[in-house]
């Protein structure tokens, strides 16, 4: 657990964490992000700024139930572990309580497929899980629910969730939820927007299964 491959994974962490913070998404200790190792995850810990956060910092979460670290994790880690268990593909769990996606999680509405960039989180919606108390396992069920088939989910009255296969994915993922929530908003504002089809979504998907891997021959 503390090799160098384990600290190269808790640095990233911490960098990933700043660069949320950076970014506007969290204020203060809000979000919190997890990743993935040997036999357990690391989770940032409870109630910690992102100026002051330090890779030694970071709790280990093994899947024994043991902890080990200076502080106590992250209050939300059930449902990273909740995640982690649901989907074996993913290696990262981030989540904050970034403005746009939230204001749609107070809607307690799914993002429909009103852009095709929705499919980023694996089908033609982002849902919406039930309000839930923070830390509790009936938000950890429900977080697992909506990532049975989605790598991102909206929490009712909360925030945002995204997974990825790298802490990096994982990221790219967010960002591009809370972009989509900011335009749905604005596109609410004023007036309906058109929801793409079935179809139109699962050609997307489909496309998205092959973007970017298509390596020309000779290339
Ligand atoms: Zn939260």
């Amino acid at each position: 657990m503390h090799d160098t491959s384990t600290l190269q994974a808790r640095t990233a962490a911490v960098d990933a964490v700043r660069r949320m913070d950076a970014l506007g998404l969290n204020r203060g200790s809000t979000g919190n992000l997890s990743l993935r190792g040997e036999g357990g995850f690391w989770i940032t810990p409870t109630g910690m700024e992102p100026a002051a956060l330090e890779p030694g910092d970071l709790v280990w979460m093994a899947d024994d139930g043991s902890v080990q670290g200076v502080w106590e994790p992250s209050s939300e880690w059930p449902f990273h572990r909740a995640v982690y268990r649901t989907r074996p593909d993913l290696a990262a769990v981030v989540h904050a309580h970034s403005v746009h996606a939230t204001a749609v999680a107070c809607l307690r509405r799914d993002l429909p497929a009103f852009h095709y960039m929705v499919a980023v989180a694996g089908g033609d919606s982002v849902p919406c899980t039930p309000y839930h108390l923070f830390g509790t396992e009936a938000l950890s069920e429900a977080v697992a629910a909506a990532f049975a088939d989605r790598q991102a989910c909206l929490m009712a009255n909360h925030g945002l969730v995204a997974g990825g296969r790298s802490l990096a994915h994982a990221m790219k993922v967010m960002l591009e939820v809370e972009a989509l929530c900011e335009i749905y908003l604005k596109a609410l504002a004023a007036g309906e927007p058109a929801i793409l089809s079935r179809d139109d979504m699962v050609a997307v998907i489909e496309r998205f299964r092959t973007y970017g891997q298509a390596r020309r021959a000779g290339g």
